[in-house]
């Protein structure tokens, strides 16, 4: 029976599965519940993707939130997992658990090699110590746990809060109101960072793939290894939601990391062949969907 947590966000709304869980069916946060839920319904896989998540804005400004809910939720999951005699467990971190200074590209093994960004430390560090919890798991349980790290994903289902929401769900977002609005559009800091984008449908793809045929105690970063700068991504956006306004750049904002281009080999060598969607093309769908379900969106 196969589990994914985080069913209604935008990753796990996007997995095949037998159960899922969003927030309001288990608080993943209170080990009696989480320990009660298991008990039920007996899974033997489970996809862990449920996480307080947000943008550069919200992790500086929450960092304790971000910090207990994380860490509480990723510690429940995996020992009720254990306890339940779950055999197959894969955890999501995120790549802002690399160092803030280290050798590009990011690979796996340079996880713990220094301490992360500053503006998003306390969230990387909860994620930080899923992967120790997995590993020690393995090593003193004997469990098949994995953990995957993928880089900036985006997506129908995505939490499109204007101010703490992640790059492309917040301007997607904003870009649509200043149309509706006929006003200019806002972006954040200069627009030069670069990132690396990845659509949810690829993610939860290879997040099978992950469940069924990965089985190394180092995580496995998942990414097109493609950067792409803040300012590319918002013309395409601007592009796609038919916007004529000028932009306006708000120098006040953070940029965060400039770059953080990650080493996707590993995966290449698994599945050489993987076909992952461009993301003008990932961005064409997810607006879409936007539109399409607006005002009834997370925000
Ligand atoms: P990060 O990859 O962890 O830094 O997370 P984000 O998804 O929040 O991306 C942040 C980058 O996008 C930074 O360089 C921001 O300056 C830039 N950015 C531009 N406009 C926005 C916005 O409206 N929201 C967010 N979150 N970032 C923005």
């Amino acid at each position: 029976m196969r589990l994914v947590t985080g069913g209604t966000g935008m990753v796990g709304s996007a997995i095949q599965a037998d159960l899922k869980i969003g927030s309001k069916d288990c608080d993943l946060s209170n080990w009696a519940a989480v320990s009660a839920f298991f008990k039920e319904h007996q899974p033997t896989e489970v996809i862990h993707c449920a996480a307080k998540v947000g943008g550069i804005w919200g992790n500086m400004h929450y960092k304790g939130d971000f910090f207990r809910e994380n860490i509480l939720m990723n510690t429940h999951v995996i020992e009720a997992a254990r306890l339940h005699g779950v055999k197959k467990l894969v955890a999501f971190l995120s790549t802002c658990v690399f160092p803030d200074q280290v050798s590009y590209p990011l690979s796996e093994s340079k996880i713990h090699q220094g301490p992360p960004h500053a503006s998003n430390d306390a969230y990387a560090y909860a994620k930080r110590m899923c992967d120790i919890q997995i590993r020690a798991y393995r090593e003193q349980y004997g469990l098949q746990y994995v953990s995957v790290i993928p880089t900036n994903i985006y997506g129908p289902n995505d939490l499109f809060d204007l101010e703490n929401g992640h790059v492309v769900p917040s301007l997607i977002h904003r870009c649509f109101l200043a149309r509706e609005a006929g006003k200019n559009l806002e972006v954040w800091g200069s627009g030069s960072p670069l990132r690396e984008f990845i659509f949810s449908e690829d993610v939860a793809q290879l997040s099978t793939w992950a469940l069924e045929h990965y089985h190394e105690s180092e995580p496995i970063i998942f990414s097109t290894s493609e950067e792409t700068s803040i300012k590319t991504l918002v013309e395409m956006i601007a592009e796609l939601l038919r916007f004529k306004g000028k932009l306006i750049w708000l120098s006040d904002k953070p940029d965060g990391q400039h770059r953080k281009p990650s080493d996707n080999a590993k995966l290449a060598k698994y599945l050489p062949n993987f076909e992952y969607t461009a993301l003008y093309e990932g961005l064409k769908k997810t607006i879409e969907w936007f539109e399409a379900n607006y005002p009834n969106i997370r925000k």
